[in-house]
């Protein structure tokens, strides 16, 4: 089954302590997407202007992501840049050009308005509803978002958060929302504003379900060097997202191991900068960091 995925499709600049790297192909999206093309069909919602490289284009049809639903408008493309700390873990925001994502307000074709999963990848809380609302009962829908959504969008974001399946978030986000110190206390809260599966990121230290069957401790792939951590989250919920819609049974059956597949790609994601490193694995090279990670946790 095919997912769709709404987001930014952004040129990044990153600096870490190493190196730094203008206009990289970045984006919630375009990490989700190709995240999730290991897996199955994706249909890509975005906009870029008209200084988008047409080389990135062409990375993501080499993925076969379906961009019959990504626009290109006059203008300039989103641009965010973004500076790493020492510690890799701390980031600085020292830009954020909307560009052509200002006006954006995408009808979806008709072919995409019947995907059964859809991920509605971290964007304006206004344009994630905008979507959803285009959609014909899809069978999963999960969301993802950012701090800047809860300080400036909050009534936008909790009315999402009613019509949502599953809710992705950082733990320090998960703070924000409820209050809480206590994850397993913020995740009670966070379930009563609607989601059935609540997954919150704690970057290097792995993720959390909460769900109808439970909790789930998904760790982190262990990694020596992290060359840049940008859309390691996005990676994460892509690849979730590409394996359950990919999975035969429900989606109970299936969500622990799809957090792990998640894990290792955005393993793959953090060994680059943007997206240089996940566009050059293979299917084959996924599968054997899950084995690794089966190894590690077994006991
Ligand atoms: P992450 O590292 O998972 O937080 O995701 C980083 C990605 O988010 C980058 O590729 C950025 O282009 C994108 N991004 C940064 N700020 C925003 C924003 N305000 N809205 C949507 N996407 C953003």
């Amino acid at each position: 089954m095919s997912v769709l995925i709404v987001g930014s499709t952004a040129l990044d600049s990153i600096k870490t302590p190493q190196a730094k790297n203008p206009r990289l192909l970045g984006g919630s999206a375009s990490h989700a997407a190709v995240a999730a093309s290991f897996f199955g069909p994706v249909k890509l919602i975005g906009v870029v202007g008209e200084d988008f490289p047409k080389r990135y284009v062409r990375l993501y049809k080499r993925h076969r992501i379906d961009l019959e639903g990504l626009q290109i408008l006059p203008g300039k493309t989103f641009h965010w840049s973004g500076e790493y700390e020492a510690n890799m873990n701390n980031r600085r925001t020292l830009l954020t050009e909307l560009g052509v994502f200002e006006t954006f307000t995408p009808t979806l074709p008709r072919s995409h308005q019947a995907s059964p999963f859809v991920l509605l990848a971290n964007i304006a809380p206004s344009l994630q509803i905008h979507v959803l609302n285009q959609m014909q009962r899809p069978k999963f829908v999960a969301a993802d978002t950012m701090d800047l959504w809860l300080n400036i969008a909050l009534p936008d974001l909790l009315q999402l958060l009613k019509r949502l399946d599953a809710f992705v978030l950082n733990d320090s986000e998960a703070h924000q929302l409820t209050k809480e110190d206590n994850v397993f206390t913020a995740l009670k809260k966070i379930h009563k504003l609607g989601p059935k599966y609540v997954v919150i990121k704690k970057g290097s230290h792995g993720s959390l379900l909460s769900g109808p069957k439970g909790f789930f401790i998904c760790p982190a792939y262990p990694l020596h060097k992290v060359v840049d951590p940008t859309g390691a989250g996005d990676s994460f919920v892509g690849g979730m997202m590409g394996y359950l819609a990919a999975a035969k049974g429900g989606i109970d059956q299936n969500i622990r191991r799809a957090m792990i597949y998640g894990s290792v790609v955005a393993s793959f994601c953090c060994e680059g900068f943007g997206l240089t490193r996940t566009t050059k694995i293979k299917r084959q090279q996924i599968d054997q960091r899950v084995k690794e990670l089966e190894r590690l946790t077994r006991f």
